[in-house]
């Protein structure tokens, strides 16, 4: 873990110990309603961030498995390897039937029987089975290369954390728009309400505020104008009540 950098490892070690902001950590918390996840609505624990099968985030796990297929090309990786490796984990995520290991590789067969055993949200955590490092040791001895099973696994974890990392990001990502989404709504409902309520005043005695724009303008401007111009209209409003109501308590 000392290759990586700070808030990598913490991530890492927050996921691993599944105490990170996913769903369950947050209720317990008390800062969202419901574990749902903003991507497909299933409940969500931290496996979910990796096992959700929403269209866009398979996709996205797609592509990042074609980058670590590249990755272990370039470690020297016999291809049944890449594609066992690639294949269990597309398959994992899918939920489609585990693909047929080729025999071909002395050990292949063994080590992708044994992670499966482990299993595969371990594999992406780092937790592999120590046959994959055995395997390919022998697997370069045998081709007389000076490469190392050691060193070939340090840079596959390093590459899984890629996969891992890229869900945990579009999740939050697809969240963040969601939120958004919801302020943009509640934003407008609000111009809306204001509106209504001021143009039950007469106009000479309402905050100028309703006077020096029309609600079609304010509802023209980019979301941020429209958020600050509701703020500060809200604000007047009130103090105009609360005016008007010491006046009638004066009166009264
Ligand atoms: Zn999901």
């Amino acid at each position: 873990m000392r290759r990586m950098t700070f808030p990598r490892r913490k991530w890492l070690t927050k996921h691993v110990s599944a105490n990170c902001g996913v769903g369950e950590t947050l209720v317990q918390w008390g800062v969202l309603i419901d574990a749902d996840c903003p991507r497909c609505g299933e409940e969500e624990d931290a496996t979910h961030v990796w096992s959700c099968k929403q269209p866009e985030a398979v996709e996205r796990w797609n592509s990042a498995v074609e980058d670590l297929a590249e990755e272990m090309k370039k470690q020297g990786t016999p291809l049944e390897v890449t594609e066992a490796s690639c294949a269990s984990l597309v398959a994992w995520k899918t939920g489609s039937p585990m693909p047929t290991i080729p025999r071909r590789i002395q050990g292949l067969a063994d080590a992708v029987e044994e992670q499966t055993k482990l299993g595969w949200p371990k594999f992406l955590e780092g937790c592999i089975s120590k046959k994959w490092r055995r395997m390919m040791d022998h697997y370069y001895i045998r081709r007389g290369s000076m490469r190392s099973g050691k060193l070939w696994a340090i840079k596959l974890v390093h590459k899984l954390w890629d996969v891992a990392m890229d869900q945990w990001k579009h999740r939050n990502s697809v969240l963040h728009e969601t939120d958004h989404k919801l302020l943009t709504q509640k934003t407008d409902e609000g111009i809306k309400n204001i509106w209504e309520e001021a143009n039950a005043i007469t106009r000479t005695i309402r905050p100028r505020c309703f006077n020096t724009t029309t609600r079609e303008d304010v509802e023209a401007q980019e979301f941020c104008k429209r958020k600050t111009w509701l703020n500060h209209a809200q604000n007047m409003l009130q103090r105009y009540e609360r005016k008007k109501e010491q006046q009638q308590e004066q009166q009264g």
